[in-house]
């Protein structure tokens, strides 16, 4: 049997597959095909690089029996890994190729694919021409059975869902070796773990927007299981992780799920999550996690405290708790079920502060928050705009830290309350959206990002992943990482040190470290605080260097020879 996969990329809230993320998808999938036959030859390709070279793509997947598209629920946005498949080419290329059983799977044969800002356009019907099967169901296991079919599509359920996690346990291991075939296996690779689905608060119907409590009460993995995946990825050679596929990270296994709307973090189950994941992966290079639910921190601040501190003791600095606080305005969280007031969610600000802003060896905080707002809300108006603005002053104000805020436009979904509203009060708001945004950006993220990473802080181990104009730019692998930019052309695929000398708005600009005084170019000299181009130019005409000692009698300022040496070098 012969398998083709192209994974068109995912990006759903709980849960990531653009590079160099890997989501579940692909492996799963391929696991359902090593479970049925060892022997099966699946290949591996993403969406990139079907684009690259089209011809590969259709003599590969012409030979083949079943061919696969992974897709997720994405808004087209920019990702600097890669390029998520666009609607018209999840009509195109299947029609490139003869043969193969042709199955469409992921979030998007699901729910939908994102077109524009908040628009859902829904499948199958846009795609029937160019598959055999829309998987609305679990991919892995309609896959699964479809082999058993001998590839029949006529005799499986496209919508069967898994009974339980344990119809996705030997996949999960099986499929591990996927990861070789991956472009960024060996370089940046981040691996998304699963740990359960489904929301707790389905029993109050979740927010207005979501489709997480659409799968029922959570359902949980159990944590040998996840560490036998985790030990089975490691000996694949994958040693970044990130534990982000579930609502909240607290609610693992959580004490009264079912009964609660909000339940208690079951540290045991939380520990032992963690302790099985680092255990089966010793020298694990990142281990993050991302979405934390604010409102269970709020209900349950002390186990939350713990949960965290459990957290921190096994993973990687530089994580960030993600948390949906969705909107501050009253009316909003009334309308649309949010989880969190506005003095709650300082709250859960501040205890996560508290837990984790500690800075840890690669330069980074341990653990920050992140804060999602989410707009077109029901009931949203231009004032809700000026509350959540208001709101991240406030944090500013209380010197808290916050890794990253993420302001995104509703995607109605069907199943949802939303769905009906659709993207009307988006189009309705737009310019204040467009406003808003600039607002935030100038005035609460670039003076976090001064305050998170201030001048000459030391990144460790940034990765030179791509180019831009006259730029490389840089990524320490992990949970939502920060753009590094360098104003030089540095080779791409290394792992790099950083000195941060400037601000973007969602960026920093920084320089090698330590910087070469008799190679760095006049470009890269000129960003070093204190420098600019007169005395760049005073250091380009004064190399070689041979001692440092040399750089204050070419610069004839001390506070900025001293300064510059701390962070240099001499090749
Ligand atoms: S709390 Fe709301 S946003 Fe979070 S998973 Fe549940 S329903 Fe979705």
């Amino acid at each position: 049997m012969k398998i083709v996969l192209v994974d068109g990329y995912s990006d759903e809230p709980s849960g990531l597959g653009v590079p160099p993320y890997l989501d579940v998808y692909a492996r799963y999938v391929a696991g359902a095909a090593w479970e049925h036959d060892p022997y099966s030859e699946v290949f591996y390709l993403t969406i990139d690089q079907v684009r690259e070279k089209p011809d590969l793509y259709v003599k590969t997947a012409s030979k083949a029996d079943l061919l696969v598209f992974l897709a997720g629920v994405c808004v087209p946005g920019k990702y600097l890994g890669g390029e998520p498949i666009k609607l018209a080419e999840l009509r195109r290329y299947p029609l490139m190729v003869e043969g193969p059983v042709k199955v469409l799977g992921g979030p998007a044969a699901k729910f939908g694919i994102g077109v524009e800002g908040g628009r859902v356009a829904k499948l199958p019907s846009e795609v029937a021409n160019s598959f055999d099967l829309v998987v609305n169901g679990d991919i892995e296991v309609v896959v699964s059975d479809l082999l058993r079919e001998r590839l029949n599509v006529e005799a499986v359920d496209p919508s069967r869902a898994r009974r339980s996690f344990k119809e996705v346990e030997g996949k999960a291991v099986r499929g591990a070796k996927v990861v070789k075939q991956h472009p960024c296996y060996g370089r940046n690779l981040i691996v998304e773990l699963e740990t359960y689905r489904g929301c707790p608060r389905f029993l109050v119907g979740g927010c207005s927007f979501c489709i997480e409590p659409l799968y029922g009460p959570p359902d949980f993995r159990k944590p040998e299981d996840v560490a036998a995946e985790v030990a089975a990825l490691y000996s694949e050679g994958v040693d970044r992780f990130r534990v982000g596929r579930q609502p909240d990270l607290l609610c693992y296994m959580a004490i009264g799920v079912g009964e609660q709307e909000y339940p208690k973090p079951n540290l045991n189950a939380i520990e032992k999550l963690f302790r099985g994941i680092r255990a089966s992966a010793p020298l694990l290079e990142t281990l993050h996690i991302d979405n934390v639910n604010p409102g269970t921190i709020a209900h349950h601040p002390e186990e939350a405290a713990e949960a965290l501190k459990i957290v921190v003791k096994y993973h990687t600095p530089g994580d960030v708790a993600a948390m949906g606080v969705e909107s501050v305005d009253p009316n909003v969280m009334k309308a649309n079920n949010l989880k969190v007031e506005a003095e709650e969610a300082l709250r859960a600000v501040e205890l996560v502060n508290r837990i984790g802003a500690q800075r840890g060896y690669n330069g980074l905080p341990h653990l920050l928050p992140g804060i999602n707002f989410v707009y077109g809300l029901i009931g949203e108006t231009k004032e809700t705009f000026e509350l959540n603005l208001e709101f991240m002053k406030e944090v500013l104000r209380r010197n808290l830290l916050v890794r990253r805020i993420n302001l995104r436009q509703v995607m109605a979904f069907p199943g949802t309350k939303m769905w009906d509203v659709g993207d009307s009060i988006i189009r309705r708001h737009k310019a204040f959206f467009k406003a808003h945004k600039t607002r935030m950006r100038s005035e609460v993220d670039q003076p976090m990002l001064m305050k998170l990473m201030p001048r000459w802080t030391i990144l460790r181990g940034a990765y030179t992943e791509a180019y831009g104009k006259g730029l490389t730019y840089a990524r320490q692998p992990g949970s939502y990482p920060i753009l590094v930019c360098c104003r030089s052309k540095l080779n791409l695929g290394l792992y790099l040190d950083f000195v941060v000398v400037d601000y973007g708005h969602r960026s920093v600009t920084a320089v090698p470290y330590p910087i070469d005084l008799n190679t760095a170019n006049r470009r890269l000299l000129e960003s070093i605080p204190g420098v600019g181009e007169r005395r760049a130019a005073r250091i380009m005409s004064a190399r070689p260097f041979r001692r440092l000692d040399e750089v204050f009698k070419a610069l004839e300022d001390r506070e900025v020879a001293e300064n510059l040496v701390r962070y240099a070098t001499l090749s």
